[in-house]
């Protein structure tokens, strides 16, 4: 069956949209009809990014600075004659591009089946039942329920809306909430005014609504922008950027060294032709090519690890500003908390004003207070509403007291039809409906105490009601509940004639209800391991600031006496941009703001990043995406979240755990561990070939390596410690460092002292070697050739053991533990082993056989390097 969709639903009525894509308002499409339309419609999907092919892969390989060096070496040796040479460089040259070939394509591969991990799901109507299904499903004719914070999935008209506004920003460019409607417009009204019609990518930023696919995929109005722009990208992390500008530097200070050597050696009067091999081999050798790559992938498998523990990871550098997090700010409900509200005691005003505990055996209150506590609870509430259900716990909470004191919420309902509804607003802090009651109308609400309190000029006095002249008192006895940890909610009513009169002003009061949520078993845990790692913690929220203390101090984020003021208010905060010396100090040390609104959510996240502070933002709800977007690392709640929330953040915790916050800052900081290491080992095993030849060359020693022999170190001993350095499982200890600073280079001054001294001291040994063999021995220089070869092999595998903590035992550490380097070490040492079995390729590598006192001799150098190291390691002479 051919679809007559139309290119204009929003100039047509909703029935004859309903019937060109042959539809169903009530009962859906069938799931049969739905399976048959997305065969020949194809899933809805935005094909954001062209996918690169796997021979652009590889030839991307090839278009680096290294290889057109590698290939200048190559075509130097062949012009010299130099055919065996010239092949080796060819044989690095292919190696090289083909393990970077191999690892990007593993990179992408890990990053695309990430992104598969966390689709953004839907809910429609299908089988005349509401489903959620991932939104890739639908298809034109779905009826789609949406709901506030939700993206949504295709572009649909309108058939029903309640209170409905959305947030176009991502289509229009506007950022004001536009209402949406359902009638039918004029043919030519343009995109932003289509106000019965809504597009795939915005945000539901209010209210409720049911409509019709009108188009899904690319077929929507955000993907026809986006195929415009639409094209294939490099996959490149800043630290893959920061890696390649490194190695571009050393791929200069390689030249000049190798140029140095070459030319020192032949005014020693060494061979020319082999002073020029040797410093081609040196350049190749020693020039990192493997940089950047292995931090793709070590931040890929970081991505993968997390994935395993419920944390998703959008992008890959993400993973690497994980390390960096300084701060994070968390809402407390739900998060902090276990988000389970039970209604634990009221307040209202008796004959007296007083607080009521609530049992299992009732609360006696007048039989007219409890019917209309009982009528604002049920009717001010989307709980257990059809579609509408409101998965708002504190909703759900407020049925349930209705229902345990013996209230009947559906007969409430059905008597007391609700005609408006003003949804909660977390600027305004309450929720209100107006509902038919009799000839009048009846006005409920409910929401934070001060906001309520300020518009009730009455009081609902045990069956009567009198003037409300006892605020102060309300407002302590609040207060008092709220310090005991309980979520305070003000319950009003009015009744009204007509719909017109102003429904906020000279409410009657009913009453406060404290709602218990319990603090999060091990969040206290996780705070405490963030304090040891340098990491605060803030809790930002809408509550109220004794609620937000009490569980501030249950959770240990605050002590009792320690902050000198632990909790900031919202309101009293003024424009944080231009905050005075004091102020700032107060906001930079306190570790509470209550009362907050979304707005402010984001001028602190700016205030901390201005501050220095590398921010990681937990939030939920729609009106925390700003501020997830802007934090630098924006956190969301698989399960809680809205799909606004998720779509935006860089990171999904699946299991809605704080806790997993902490898993991801230590992986983020090993994976920055690791890289380091990995990069340090690589340049201290190249210096030290350059700096052992540079100085045979200047001095009448034989030349420790010959140019073969350099080039076989390159692709052996080199890189699989290297790599293995890089898979690490990381040190437990991370946690208790204070974060890294995000302009801190890879390598730190420090670390150069480090590197440089490694270097020296395998240089020391091989140098050592050299001059013991051939001065003090007399043996032939190829034996001391032979013997400075395989020192300067120990050396560089041993050195694997120089990059741990001084402060961690020799013994057992993060590198003595992780059996990737001993796998790297045992490969090594075979296929050295191989290489001077093999009768072809120990004449290659001008291996020749030695004695024993000589390989003794060659073990005895080989421990030294990597003795003295640790002597000026565990004495703190470097790091
Ligand atoms: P948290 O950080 O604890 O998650 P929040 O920032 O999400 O809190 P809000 O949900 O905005 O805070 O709640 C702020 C206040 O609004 C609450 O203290 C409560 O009094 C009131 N409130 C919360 N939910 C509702 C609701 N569904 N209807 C009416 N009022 C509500």
């Amino acid at each position: 069956m051919e679809l007559k969709t139309t290119k204009t639903p929003h100039s047509c009525s909703i029935d004859k949209v309903v019937e060109h894509l042959s539809a169903n308002k009530n009962t859906g499409l069938s799931s049969e009809e739905a399976a048959r339309r997305l065969r020949s419609f194809g899933p809805n999907l935005l094909e954001k990014k062209k996918k690169k092919s796997v021979l652009i892969v590889f030839i991307e390989q090839f278009l680096d600075p290294i290889i057109y060096i590698l290939s200048i070496a190559m075509l130097l040796a062949f012009a010299f004659g130099d055919w065996l040479e010239g092949f080796a460089v060819l044989f690095v040259i292919v190696m090289t591009t083909l393990i970077g070939f191999f690892m990007e394509l593993q990179a992408i591969r890990s990053v695309e089946a990430l992104q598969k991990l966390a689709p953004t799901m839907s809910r429609v109507v299908r089988d005349s039942k509401v489903k959620n299904i991932e939104s890739s499903l639908l298809v034109p004719g779905d009826v789609i329920v949406l709901g506030m914070g939700d993206v949504v999935p295709a572009d649909a008209r309108l058939i029903e809306t309640n209170a409905l506004a959305l947030k176009e920003a991502s289509l229009t460019g506007e950022s004001h909430q536009v209402e949406k409607l359902t009638g039918s417009l004029d043919k030519n009204t343009p995109i932003s005014d289509q106000k019965n019609m809504v597009f795939s990518s915005t945000i539901v930023s209010r209210g409720n609504a049911r409509a019709v696919v009108t188009s899904t995929g690319n077929h929507t109005k955000i993907g026809e922008i986006s195929s415009l722009t639409r094209k294939a990208e490099k996959l490149r992390t800043p630290l893959e950027k920061k890696l390649s500008r490194l190695s571009r530097k050393l791929i200069w200070l390689t030249l000049i060294l190798a140029a140095f050597t070459t030319l020192s050696g032949y005014l020693q009067g060494k061979d020319l032709m082999l002073m020029i091999k040797t410093g081609i081999a040196l350049a190749v050798a020693a020039i990192p090519e493997g940089l950047p790559i292995v931090a793709t992938i070590s931040l890929a498998r970081g991505m993968l690890r997390l994935s395993r523990e419920n944390v998703i990871i959008k992008k890959l550098e993400s993973v690497e500003t994980l390390g960096e997090i300084g701060i994070i700010c968390t809402d407390k409900t739900g998060t902090l908390t276990e988000n389970k509200m039970v209604v634990r005691s009221i307040i209202v005003q008796n004959e007296k004003l007083e607080e009521i505990k609530l049992n299992k055996h009732g609360f006696s209150v007048s039989n007219e207070l409890q019917r209309r506590i009982f009528e604002v609870s049920t009717l001010c509430n989307n709980a257990g509403i059809g579609e509408k259900n409101s998965e708002d716990p504190l909703e759900t909470g407020l049925l349930d007291f209705v229902k345990e004191f013996d209230g009947d919420p559906q007969s409430i309902r059905k008597a007391l039809p609700r005609t408006k509804e003003f949804p909660f607003d977390t600027d305004k802090k309450r929720m209100l409906t107006i509902n038919e009651e009799e000839d009048h109308f009846l006005v409920c609400v409910k929401g934070a105490m001060e906001t309520v309190l300020e518009d009730c000029s009455y009081l609902q006095n045990g069956e009567v009601i009198s003037p409300m002249d006892t605020k102060p008192d309300w407002l302590e006895k609040g207060e008092n509940m709220a310090s005991n940890g309980l979520r305070v909610l003000a319950l009003a009513y009015k009744h009204i004639n007509d719909s017109s009169t102003e429904p906020m002003k000279d409410l009657i009061l009913l009453g406060l209800v404290g709602f218990e949520d319990p603090p999060r078993k091990d969040v206290q845990q996780a705070i405490e391991t963030y304090r040891s790692a340098g990491v605060k913690v803030v809790m930002v929220t809408g509550d109220h600031p004794q609620t937000a203390l009490k569980i501030g101090e249950e959770i240990s984020l605050t002590t009792k006496g320690r902050d000198s003021e632990p909790v900031i208010y919202g309101p009293d905060i003024g424009d944080l941009k231009n905050i005075s010396g004091v102020e700032k100090k107060k906001v930079l040390d306190a570790s509470i703001f209550a009362r907050m609104v979304p707005e402010q959510k984001l001028d602190l996240v700016s205030f901390y990043q201005n501050n220095n502070l590398v921010v990681g933002m937990l939030g939920d709800g729609v009106n925390d995406t700003p501020a997830l977007k802007k934090a630098d690392i924006g956190i969301a709640m698989g399960i809680r979240g809205t799909e606004a929330a998720k779509e935006v953040a860089d990171v999904i915790l699946m299991d809605d755990k704080f806790t997993s916050t902490e898993l991801a800052i230590r992986q983020g900081r090993n994976i920055f561990g690791n890289i380091r290491h990995f990069v340090v080992f690589l340049l201290s095993c190249n210096l030290a070939e350059i700096i052992a030849v540079a100085i045979a060359s200047m001095s009448n020693l034989p030349l420790p390596l010959m140019p073969l022999q350099i080039l076989f170190l390159n692709l052996v001993t080199d890189v699989f410690p290297a790599l293995a350095l890089g898979m690490g499982r990381g040190n437990k200890s991370v946690m208790d460092q204070p974060p890294r600073p995000s302009d801190e280079p890879i390598i730190t001054k420090k670390i150069w002292y480090a590197m440089i001294a490694y270097s020296l001291c395998i240089t020391l040994a091989v140098i050592g070697i050299t001059w013991y063999g051939y001065s003090f021995n007399g043996y032939s220089p190829v034996i001391v050739n032979n013997m400075a070869f395989y020192t300067l092999i120990l050396g560089q595998l041993l050195n694997v053991f120089n990059l741990t903590s001084r402060k961690s035992s020799f013994i057992f550490n993060e590198v003595t533990s992780n059996k990737w380097v001993w796998g790297a070490i045992i490969i090594s040492l075979l296929i050295v082993v191989l290489a001077y079995w093999i009768p072809f390729l120990n004449t290659i590598l001008s291996l020749v056989p030695l004695k024993l006192e000589q390989l003794i001799m060659v073990i005895f150098f080989g421990v030294i390097s990597v003795g003295l190291t640790q002597f000026l390691k565990r004495n703190g002479l470097i790091v």
